[in-house]
């Protein structure tokens, strides 16, 4: 076993929703939604197969879908991008934040990111031998209606080693949707200490209304220095297909160009055929997908309440967060094992989505997806009602 890897086990959502399995529990842990994505999607993936495309895509990604990616960000924030120079299609968004940070940090570099992260980062920053700092995000209280930052602690969090700041928005586990004033704070600082940025933006269209996804790279101190990632797993609900893409200025796409060469060289081409149909999609796709999971997040919020949990109620993406601090459990994992194994339902432990100096902060909660059909919905509440 390499060091590298040698303080892996099996991912949470593995293990999660394995044990979801053995326990016949509602799959409430892993985020994937449990139907698929448009049919129109699903037959060009078909005709693609059926048409002979089927050999290696170009390395930086078939250009129709290279395309198709630039006139989406036209269209959805005005985000001019050149399709020859700025994009390169990667095997899903985990793909890119590789590729991001083998391309842009070199071991001893340090990496800012706000916890809780999602857990490839975490890893990630350790493949390259980088350290990261971590930045603990604070529940809504008396005086924040949504998770928030200590601007202090986030300036601290710099220095002179600092070569990326991770930036994942909407965010996975808590929902956050950060304001175009936040990137900007977060933005001028990364101006000042010359930071690159990773904007995971891999929900930006699971958003609910009085809440906007801003595009980090479409904020003017954050233009030059951002690599955006986004997927099509959660805005089209086919997480199986793993196609993904980052969208950068030409010297940072090629930095990551450089690494995804070499890390998969090139992506699945059919799905990219497909994809590049997804992303053309009109409006109203978007709104109903909005809609579908504001009623989704609705149900849920209203069904973990009923079972007497406090829930927050999320921004954005489709997971909710609720305090479990009330049952008397250790901490989160055993809350959550406690859950898969007697209640029957499987959520996720948010503790590992921190490092052991704020890992304490994540025992208060526990992840729920909402990413699941109306009926899975409301047997888990009936079960949390029930047993919990
Ligand atoms: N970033 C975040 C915040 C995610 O939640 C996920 C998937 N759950 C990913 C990246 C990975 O996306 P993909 O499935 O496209 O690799
Ligand atoms: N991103 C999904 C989640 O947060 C899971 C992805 C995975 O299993 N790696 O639940």
């Amino acid at each position: 076993l390499a060091q590298r890897v040698s303080r892996f086990g099996t991912t949470v959502f593995s293990e999660f929703s394995a044990l979801a399995l053995k326990h016949q529990a509602v799959n409430l842990g892993q985020g994937f939604p449990d139907f698929d994505g448009p049919d129109a999607i699903k037959e060009a993936a078909w005709k693609a197969i059926q048409g002979g495309v089927n050999q290696y895509a170009p390395g930086v990604g078939a250009r129709d879908l290279r395309v198709a990616i630039s006139e989406h960000a036209q269209r959805f924030y005005n985000h001019a991008v050149d399709p020859d120079t700025m994009v390169t299609v990667t095997s899903g968004a985990t793909e890119a934040i590789l590729d991001v940070i083998l391309g842009l940090v070199d071991p001893g570099d340090e990496v800012v990111a706000f916890e809780p992260f999602y857990d490839s980062y975490d890893a990630n920053i350790a493949f390259v031998g980088a350290t990261p700092r971590y930045v603990p995000l604070r529940p809504p209280d008396a005086g924040h209606t949504t998770w928030w930052f200590d601007r202090d602690e986030v300036r601290a969090a710099f220095s002179p080693r600092t070569r990326l700041l991770i930036l994942n928005s909407p965010h996975n586990p808590t929902g956050k949707v950060f304001t175009r004033e936040e990137l900007e704070f977060l933005g001028n600082l990364c101006a000042e200490h010359d930071v690159k940025v990773l904007a995971d933006e891999v929900y930006e269209h699971i958003v609910f209304a009085s809440s906007r996804h801003i595009r980090a790279a479409t904020v003017p101190v954050l233009a030059d220095r951002t690599v955006t990632v986004s997927s099509a797993g959660k805005s089209f609900s086919l997480t199986g297909w793993k196609i993904g893409w980052i969208i950068a200025p030409p010297p940072l796409r090629d930095a990551v160009q450089r690494a995804h060469q070499f890390v998969t060289f090139a992506t699945a081409s059919p799905f990219q055929a497909a994809m590049a149909v997804a992303m053309r999609l009109p409006d109203s796709y978007f709104q109903e997908l909005t809609a579908l999971y504001t009623a989704k997040r609705e149900r849920l919020l209203t069904g973990l309440r009923a079972a007497g949990l406090q829930a927050f109620s999320p921004e954005g993406s489709y997971f909710i967060l609720a305090d479990i601090t009330g049952y008397g459990f250790a901490d989160d994992v055993a809350f959550c094992r406690h859950l898969v194994t007697e209640v029957g339902v499987a959520g996720i432990p948010p503790s590992v989505f921190y490092g052991p100096e704020h890992r304490h902060l994540g025992q208060r909660f526990a992840r729920f997806a909402f990413c699941k059909t109306e009926g899975v919905l409301d047997e888990a509440v009936r079960r949390l009602r029930e047993k919990l």
